[in-house]
């Protein structure tokens, strides 16, 4: 393990049975009230974005946010908020995915996107890819490219890299 993966580990906490009981929940606090760690898991985000040739971040509510705005700063690109329905007040792109239990959706503003953008999704953790991979349409519809995916954290047992990998049509998905 590199000393920047030893680092950014320590400072993840697992939560046991939250938000509900079976789930190990990744809590990232730790981490982005250390400014070691928070600078050095930006530096390594930026560092993909200006590998893939990003022209903007997206961040995936609601941890996608907190990663991806100084990740978008620190490489000099615009940042772009997917949200979850309802909170954009704009004309919106909407793209629903199924979850274990029912249906969520997310959006976004649609006029933020250009046709010749390249975008680097950035969120926490990668789990069953559900989120990720809605995304992914997301970007596509509005007309973009998407560079690549960039999470701090792969839960690797739930099989999320298998299921993005025809949607990503090989662009890089980087865990750090
Ligand atoms: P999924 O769509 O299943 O890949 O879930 C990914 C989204 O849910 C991300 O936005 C994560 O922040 C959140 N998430 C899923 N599982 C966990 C977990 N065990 N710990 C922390 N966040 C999680």
């Amino acid at each position: 393990m590199t000393d920047i993966e030893e680092l950014l580990l320590s400072r993840i906490r697992d939560v046991a049975d939250y938000p509900e009981p079976g789930v190990m929940f990744k809590d990232i606090t730790p981490l982005l009230a250390d400014p070691a760690a928070f600078t050095a898991l930006t530096d390594a985000l930026a560092e993909i974005a200006a590998n893939t040739g990003a022209t903007k971040v997206v961040g995936l509510e609601a941890r996608g946010f907190i990663l991806g705005a100084p990740v978008a700063v620190r490489a000099g690109l615009g940042f772009i908020p997917v949200r979850k329905a309802g909170k954009l007040p704009g004309a919106t792109l909407g793209q629903t995915y199924d979850l274990e239990y029912g249906s969520a959706e997310i959006e976004v503003h649609a006029e933020d996107l250009f046709a010749d953008d390249r975008i680097l999704i950035v969120d926490d953790v990668l789990a069953t890819g559900g989120t990720a991979e809605a995304a992914i349409q997301l970007i596509r519809r509005a007309g973009a490219e998407v560079a690549g995916l960039a999470i701090l954290m792969e839960l690797g047992f739930l099989g999320g890299r298998a299921r993005l990998e025809p949607a990503l049509t090989g662009a890089p998905l980087e865990a750090l």
